[in-house]
């Protein structure tokens, strides 16, 4: 079940003053650890090992799940003792009633596990609900995107877009259960399937050559995104052609994103993968151009020697003077 509370006013980081939501383990702006502790004095009664509140009748405590039963303990689960309010059985049908966020059941000590379909993303270090502008997991306290797990691949495309000359538009990567992509309405997220991560897949499965080839590819969306209305120019839509035309494709094609030489194979396109849509040929010519540093020389001859199409060398030139112009050159 899924019950989030609005968050009160008072319910600040004591170090940050980021709003939070009650329960929460960790400041998700600064990480700071918190105590939930009974400083209303509802219960009259707190943790002896992790000092947040609980209630006298318990057996366990909900928060942290040790044993804190004494002969204030009901012999009864109960539904919701004072203090605490009843939003879910058990988990584990002893009959108790347990509250949001409540990792155990304070009858029977179990851990209960909640809902978090009101978050916008998923935790990859704990599965729990996390918000997009988290830097850090209010449950686990650990990083909120999951950019902690592919480190490597993250500087390296860091450091490609600096040599390439294009400047940071501010983008944000994030690891998502399910999807890659760009949405329209959130430019500057970079979602990256956590699969590729964390799942059946993984890390060393997966080259970071992939990793990186996959975030050069979103990283084109999201440049594209971000000056949407570059793409009305007769210039672009020459290049690229109209890429507002609707589009779905399935999101199998990862193993064309660690290819990192040109397709031979398509005359007016870098790769196969470019030919489904002007947004994916954008996104292609952009990994390509940032993944060969900007160099169209070297880009060029190797398009001479495949026999690639007038088009794909206007592609990367149209590219090429946009990146130049953002900086002001002429
Ligand atoms: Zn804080
Ligand atoms: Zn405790
Ligand atoms: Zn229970
Ligand atoms: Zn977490």
């Amino acid at each position: 079940m899924s019950k989030r509370e609005v968050p009160t006013p008072e319910l600040r980081c004591p170090r940050c003053h980021t709003e939070l939501e009650p329960f929460w383990s960790y400041c998700p702006s600064c990480s700071r650890r918190l105590e939930w502790k009974d400083t209303l004095r509802e219960t009259g009664a707190e943790c002896a090992y992790c000092g947040w509140i609980v209630s006298d009748a318990s057996s366990f405590c909900p928060w942290c799940g040790r044993n804190i039963q004494d002969d204030d303990s009901s012999e009864e689960p109960l539904k919701a003792p004072k203090g605490f309010k009843f939003h879910a059985r058990c988990d584990w049908g002893c009959g108790g009633g347990v509250m949001y966020p409540m990792r155990f059941c304070p009858w029977c000590g179990r851990t209960q596990s909640w809902r978090y379909d009101d978050f916008e993303n998923v935790c990859p270090h704990c599965d729990r609900g996390v918000d997009d502008w988290m830097a850090t997991c209010p449950w686990c306290g650990e990083d909120a995107t999951g950019r902690d797990l592919i480190p490597r691949a993250l500087r390296r495309a860091r450091r490609l877009l600096i040599v390439s000359r294009i400047r940071d538009w501010h983008y944000r990567v994030a690891l998502r259960p399910g999807v890659s992509g760009v949405a329209p309405r959130a430019p500057k997220v970079i979602e990256l399937d956590r699969r590729y991560v964390t799942g059946k897949r993984r890390r060393d499965e997966i080259s970071w050559n992939m990793l990186t080839g996959l975030l050069l590819h979103e990283l084109g969306h999201s440049f594209l995104y971000h000056h949407w209305s570059w793409t009305r120019t007769g210039r672009f839509r020459r290049a690229f052609g109209e890429v507002r035309k609707a589009y779905r494709v399935a999101d199998e094609h990862w193993v064309d994103f660690e290819r990192r030489r040109i397709a031979t194979t398509l005359t007016d396109y870098v790769s196969a993968y470019a030919a489904t849509h002007p947004q994916e040929d954008f996104a292609e010519t952009f990994r390509f151009y940032v993944a060969r540093r900007g160099r169209l020389r070297e880009l060029f001859s190797e398009f001479g020697r495949k026999r690639k199409g007038v088009r794909v060398y206007e592609k990367f030139l149209v590219l090429h003077d946009f990146v130049r112009s953002l900086r002001g050159w002429k």
